[in-house]
C-alpha cells in the first residue's frame, strides 16, 4: 500500500531527474521547512527538502566543522559526492547556524545557478515579524521571476497555495488515523509520508494520498499496538531506528519535528494578500526551537499532541551537537515530567548504534509497563 511513498524517498533521484525531463523547471534545494516552497512550485520548479542519506562519509571536514550536527554534514555530503548533480537551484531560510554553514559550503564548492538566501526573522514572536518576512518573500520571488525569466502570477501562486493546503489537510487525515486505539499507519510509514512530499510534486502526493486514504479508514494492522510513543526533538528521518523501536513492542503515533508535523500542521489563510499570507503561514508555523522565544509555544503544542494522540512516552532525540535543540532538551524534560509523560533522551549521528538504542529503548518500554509482546 506505501509502496510508492517508500520509492519515492529511497529514489528520490531519480523522481528528481524524471521530474525535470517531463516538466520545463529545476529543481530547487530547499535547505530548511521554513522556505516558503509555495513560491518555488509557483515558478515552475520542484522544491526538494535536502535530507542526508545516513551512510558514513569523510568528504565534509574540510568544509564544515566536525562539530556541526551530523544531519548538516550529511547533507553537505551528498552535494560533495555529486548526488545532486540535476539541481539547480538551491535556497535556505535563516533557522540554525549549522544548516546555515551547509548552505554557504554548498554555494561555494558544489556548481549550482541560482542561491537564494532568505532572511527569515528568528523572532517570530513580534509585530514587526510579518511586514518583514513578506518584504523578503517579495525579495525572494522577483529572484525567481529574474531567474526563470516569467513573472510568477496571482493565479500560479494561488493554486501553488492550494495545493499545498490539500497536502496538509490530506496528511492531517493520515494523521488523524493514528489517533485510535489501533492505529492505521505506523510511525514508520508516517515517517516515509512526509519525508517524501518533501520531494515529490504535491500533484502526485496529494494522488497518492487520495488514492490509499479510503483503504487506510478500513485498515487492519495485525499487530499489538504496544506503548504508544511520540518522537520530539532535531530532524530526523532516520527509517532504521523508527523501525527497531516499533519491532520491541511500540508504536510511534506521533512527531513534533521539522521532518514530520511540523512540516504539515498549519495551512495558508487567505486574507486577500497573498504574499502576506504566505509569510503569516511561516511565522505562525509551529516554531523550530531556533524561533520558539521568549515564550515556549512549542510545549504546550507537544503536550496537546500526547493527549490527542494518546501517547504514554516520549522519545527525545537530539542531532549530537545541535544547540537549539540541546537547549530545549531539560526544560521540555521538566515540562514533560510534570505532566505525567516519561521521557527517553538519545543523541543521534549520521548512523546510530541501532544495538545500543534497541537496549535503551526495551528499558524504556519496561519503565512504561510493557511487556515483550511481539
Ligand atoms: S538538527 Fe539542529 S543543528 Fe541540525 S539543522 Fe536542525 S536545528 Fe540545526
Amino acid at each position: 500500500m506505501f509502496t510508492k511513498f517508500f520509492d519515492w524517498y529511497e529514489k528520490r533521484h531519480d523522481y528528481a531527474r524524471e521530474w525535470i525531463a517531463k516538466n520545463n523547471g529545476e529543481v530547487m534545494g530547499c535547505f530548511c521547512s521554513y522556505v516558503p516552497e509555495e513560491l518555488v512550485y509557483a515558478a515552475g520548479h520542484l522544491p526538494h527538502r535536502m535530507l542526508g542519506s545516513h551512510e558514513p562519509q569523510d568528504v565534509t571536514e574540510p568544509f564544515i566543522f566536525g562539530m556541526f550536527c551530523p544531519f548538516c554534514r550529511d547533507v553537505l555530503a551528498q552535494g560533495l559526492k555529486g548526488r545532486y548533480d540535476y539541481m539547480k537551484g538551491i535556497t535556505i531560510a535563516q533557522s540554525c547556524l549549522h544548516l546555515r554553514q551547509t548552505f554557504t559550503s554548498w554555494r561555494n564548492h558544489v556548481a549550482h545557478d541560482f542561491s537564494h538566501y532568505i532572511y527569515m526573522p528568528n523572532k517570530v514572536q513580534t509585530d514587526h515579524a510579518r511586514p518583514y518576512y513578506n518584504a523578503e518573500l517579495i525579495k525572494y520571488k522577483e529572484a525567481l521571476e529574474k531567474w526563470t525569466g516569467k513573472e510568477i502570477t496571482e493565479e500560479s501562486l494561488k493554486d501553488a497555495c492550494d495545493l499545498y493546503n490539500e497536502n496538509r489537510q490530506l496528511m492531517h487525515e493520515v494523521y488523524d488515523l493514528r489517533k485510535g486505539p489501533d492505529p492505521k499507519v505506523t510511525g514508520l510509514e508516517a515517517m516515509v509520508m512526509v519525508a517524501s512530499s518533501f520531494m515529490v510534486d504535491k500533484k502526485d502526493h496529494n494522488a497518492e494520498l487520495k488514492r490509499i486514504l479510503p483503504e487506510l479508514k478500513s485498515r487492519n494492522l495485525n499487530r499489538d499496538t504496544g506503548a504508544r510513543l511520540m518522537i520530539v526533538g532535531s530532524e530526523d528521518d532516520d527509517t532504521k531506528f523508527i523501525k527497531m523501536v516499533e519491532s520491541v513492542g511500540a508504536t510511534v503515533v506521533v512527531d513534533d519535528h521539522c521532518t514530520g508535523s511540523r512540516y504539515f500542521w498549519n495551512s495558508t489563510e487567505f486574507t486577500g494578500n497573498l504574499m502576506q499570507d504566505i509569510a503569516n503561514r511561516y511565522i505562525d508555523r509551529v516554531p523550530c526551537p531556533t524561533k520558539d522565544w521568549e515564550e515556549r509555544s512549542r510545549f504546550p503544542h507537544i503536550l496537546k499532541l500526547a493527549h490527542d494522540f494518546n501517547v504514554e512516552g516520549v522519545i527525545m532525540i537530539q542531532q549530537k551537537f545541535c544547540d537549539p535543540h540541546e537547549c530545549d532538551m531539560v526544560p521540555l524534560k521538566e515540562f514533560l515530567a510534570a505532566n505525567d509523560l516519561p521521557t527517553l533522551f538519545l543523541e543521534f549521528d549520521v548512523t546510530v548504534p541501532i544495538g545500543q538504542f534497541r537496549i535503551r529503548v526495551e528499558a524504556f518500554l519496561e519503565m512504561l509497563g510493557v511487556e515483550e509482546l511481539f
